[in-house]
């Protein structure tokens, strides 16, 4: 019997816990799992991501692990985007000119922050938070640094201004908002 190829866009939280479920499932070897990720490693615990400043390395917050993968006979392709998906000969592109043929095509691809705008927003001590490599990028800046702002007083924008006080950078919060976390306080009242 031919195997069912899988192809998961995106190995973030949501796309490994599907391929861990699927391989639970794959007992007697009916899929061929493939996984792409943008960033250079797999799955972590995005929502303990500010850890990495209270001591966690990037290894504490790790989901899975290469061996696991290799052991469950998942492929995977690290620092590898998908650029294009030609649906009609189901086959995804990347950036590196890969091309892998799918049955099933998963889309697990999470979000991306929005940057403002904003005159300057691409100078070397501008960043976002999202990623390990974003919060390396925030501890190198805050070692040459004596004073950071954080544009955005939500959830994220408040656990990036504690990180930079942890730091022990002189900390400013700007939003536009008339108080701080007003969406996640809207959120929360529209569904109690
Ligand atoms: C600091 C922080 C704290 C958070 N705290 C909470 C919380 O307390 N509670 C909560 O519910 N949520 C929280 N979140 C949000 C939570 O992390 C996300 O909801 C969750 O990570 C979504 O999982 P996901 O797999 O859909 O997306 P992601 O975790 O974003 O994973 C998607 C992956 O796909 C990759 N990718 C994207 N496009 C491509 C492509 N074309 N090719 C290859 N790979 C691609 C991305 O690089 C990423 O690795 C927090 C987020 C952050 C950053």
């Amino acid at each position: 019997m031919e195997k069912k190829r899988i192809v998961v866009i995106g190995n973030g939280m949501v796309g490994h816990r599907f391929i861990e479920e699927l391989c639970d499932k794959n007992v007697e070897g009916t899929f061929e799992i493939t996984t792409f990720s943008e960033e250079p490693r797999l799955a972590y615990d995005r929502v303990q991501l500010s850890s990495f400043f209270n001591g966690n390395t990037a290894a504490d917050l790790m989901l899975t692990s290469e061996e696991v993968y290799d052991e469950k006979g998942v492929h995977y392709f690290l620092n590898e985007k998908v650029t294009a998906i030609r649906a009609e000969n189901r086959c995804v592109v990347t950036d590196k000119g890969r091309e892998v043929f799918y049955d099933k095509l998963v889309i697990a691809t999470g979000s991306y922050p929005f940057v403002p705008p904003i005159d300057g927003n691409d100078q070397p001590h501008c960043h976002v938070y999202r990623t390990i490599e974003d919060l390396e990028a925030i501890a190198a800046s805050g070692k040459q640094s004596q004073s950071g702002v954080v544009i955005g007083g939500g959830l994220l924008g408040l656990e990036a201004a504690n990180a930079l006080k942890c730091m022990g950078v002189d900390t400013h919060v700007v939003e536009f908002a008339p108080r701080l976390m007003l969406f996640s306080w809207m959120r929360a009242a529209a569904t109690c």
